[in-house]
């Protein structure tokens, strides 16, 4: 007999798969800041925060044993997000991105993630994120979690969100589209077309949706991401209302008015998070683009990608 009358319910578990870099930000041969980011991983985190007791998130990803890997786990943790699925390859490194602020305050990115770790999460025979993939609910994955891999590894992840897809599980890809991580744009189109017959959800960013198919104008980009082969699919269009659809039902949900942007850094990953919290949680897509409205609106009135918990604690409650 079951004397707990209110046993609670098992967690909603979904994993994202994708490279977390170390940052450092400031001037050339000045002192450097030193944080991390990536957009699955951004994306994680603010998961982590939406879902609290009823979402259990994991990151899955490969790392070194160095201590900066460890660094990087210990502050994922600390964010809510399980460790579990992420792979430890004795000798590798993660990814480096240094934020170079010029004088006038511009900021030029420059990366050193050739030889990151992360490109090497499927190198093993199985993974803990293949192995575990029966007990999750649902995978989140973005073109870059696919770009940074080698074909090998974009096959293996293409077989797991199908299996994923057959099981009936949420399979949400999201298009953040960086063109020099890929070889060219028609191998960028190639993959991304495989990723989205084997996604539930797909999350658009109409920019990158242009730039990937060399489209003319934005109207056309989001037409072309309407006729996506996915069930489900949110278009994020900056400040413009974010559409919505579900079995071709579409529907626009204005965004929240922002009275100073101050950096957009994350302002996709973040609307990616609330937005699939809330349809983890079985809220509508109308309402779970609001939600995420909400929460990008936020993120892009602090600096950097993460914003602190406390500037979002009363979108996200206790
Ligand atoms: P990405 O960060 O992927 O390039 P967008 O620029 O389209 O994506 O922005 C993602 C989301 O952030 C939008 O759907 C919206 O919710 C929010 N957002 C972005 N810019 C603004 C803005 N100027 N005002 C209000 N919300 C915004």
């Amino acid at each position: 007999m079951n004397l707990s009358p209110s046993a609670a319910p098992r967690p909603v578990s979904i994993a994202a798969l994708g490279e977390c870099m170390l940052e450092l930000q400031g001037q050339a041969f000045g002192n450097l800041r030193q944080t991390f980011g990536g957009d699955t991983l951004n994306t994680a985190v603010y998961l982590a925060r939406c879902g609290g007791a009823g979402l259990k998130v994991h990151y899955a990803t490969a790392l070194g044993d160095d201590s900066l890997s460890a660094g990087l786990l210990e502050r994922w943790a600390a964010e809510g997000v399980q460790t579990g699925l992420v792979q430890r390859l004795p000798g590798r490194l993660p990814g480096l991105y240094l934020i170079e602020l010029d004088e006038g305050g511009e900021r030029r990115f420059h990366y050193w993630r050739g030889q990151a770790a992360a490109r090497a999460y499927f190198d093993t025979a199985t993974t803990a994120l293949e192995e575990q993939a029966d007990a999750l609910d649902a995978l989140y994955l973005s073109g870059i979690s696919l770009a940074i891999l080698p074909q090998a590894g974009r096959e293996r992840t293409l077989a797991l969100m199908t299996r994923m897809r057959a099981a009936g599980k949420v399979v949400a890809f999201d298009n953040n589209y960086r063109p020099r991580l890929w070889d060219s744009a028609a191998d960028a189109r190639y993959w991304y077309g495989r990723a989205f017959a084997a996604s539930t959800v797909a999350l658009i960013t109409a920019d990158d949706h242009q730039a990937l198919h060399g489209l003319a104008d934005l109207d056309g980009a989001v037409a072309a991401a309407q006729a996506l082969p996915v069930a489900e699919i949110a278009i994020k269009r900056g400040a413009l209302p974010t559409r919505v659809g579900l079995d071709h039902v579409w529907q626009d949900v204005p965004t929240e008015p922002v009275p100073r942007v101050v950096d957009t850094t994350a302002a996709g990953d973040s609307f990616g998070a609330g937005y699939l919290s809330q349809r983890l949680g079985g809220t509508a897509p109308a309402a779970a683009a609001a939600f995420g409205n909400r929460l990008a609106a936020r993120v892009i009135q602090h600096p950097g990608a993460l914003i602190p918990r406390e500037a979002m604690q009363d979108l996200v409650g206790a």
